[in-house]
């Protein structure tokens, strides 16, 4: 079931991983990013895009995972858009994913996986603006609907999925960190962030500020090592909803 979380913004989560999938109207209809993950899902989906009578002009893929190029003939053959960093990857890792999204998502199509088209430099049909990095995964973007006061953040900012540190590249620490001070200045005065896969966090449940989140280092298995300071900035959802990143603050030497 879809739920409008802010005006012409509609989430539906599926059970798989806590996924969302986000509907955007547009000027000329509506925009789905990461529709998933299921068969069942991407029906249930199609019924309710169906409900609102409001025809799909564009697709949009948050980054090159497979759980974030599904798609459905229901939906219809238009661009699916996203990073060009994202259409490469998606293209030269079509049949991984599908490999990937067989062994996971039941009842999918799998031949529409991972059709991936770079977006324009004018964004196209997709309105507002992307917040683009390496974090999580190469060519990573997420989508700030200012107007909407929305922050779509991708596989960012979750408080069921870890941090994945070290998928873009040798510093993924570092790419990590920096894309968490672009996150928390988009998300500034957003009325709701909606991460890829978790809780929706809406109104006071939006606290960006700037810290020093860190991450524990194992040296060896089993065992914790210090913390390390990663940066300058996080992004808090209070503990009763839950809170993506590690967020002791000054945690230099500790355990
Ligand atoms: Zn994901």
């Amino acid at each position: 079931m879809l739920h409008e979380v802010a005006d012409g913004v509609w989430v539906r989560r599926s059970e798989w991983v806590s996924s969302n999938t986000t509907v955007v109207r547009a000027d000329d209809g509506l925009i789905l990013v990461d529709p998933g993950i299921a068969g069942a899902d991407l029906e249930d989906l199609a019924d309710d895009v169906d409900a609102l009578g409001i025809p799909v002009v564009a697709g949009f893929s948050t980054h090159p995972h497979w759980d974030h190029l599904l798609w459905h003939p229901r939906f219809g053959d238009v661009p699916r858009y996203g990073t060009a960093v994202n259409a490469g990857i998606a293209a030269s890792a079509r049949d991984r994913g599908r490999q990937m999204a067989a062994e996971s998502a039941p009842g999918i199509p799998l031949d529409l996986l991972g059709i991936i088209t770079p977006l324009p430099a004018d964004g196209g049909p997709l309105p507002g603006e992307l917040i683009v990095h390496d974090a999580h995964a190469p060519g990573h973007a997420a989508v700030l609907l200012a107007d909407r006061r929305v922050l779509l953040a991708g596989d960012m900012l979750s408080d069921v999925l870890v941090p994945m540190f070290g998928m873009a590249g040798a510093d993924g620490a570092g790419e990590y960190a920096a894309a968490l001070d672009l996150l928390a200045d988009a998300a500034t005065g957003m009325d709701a962030v909606i991460p890829g896969h978790g809780t929706v966090a809406t109104g006071g449940e939006i606290a960006p500020h700037r810290g020093r989140p860190c991450v524990r280092r194992r040296r060896a298995a089993g065992r914790a090592t210090r913390g390390r300071a990663l940066g300058s900035a996080r992004v808090t959802i209070p503990p009763a909803r839950g809170t993506a990143i590690a967020t002791r603050a000054g945690c230099r030497g500790a355990p």
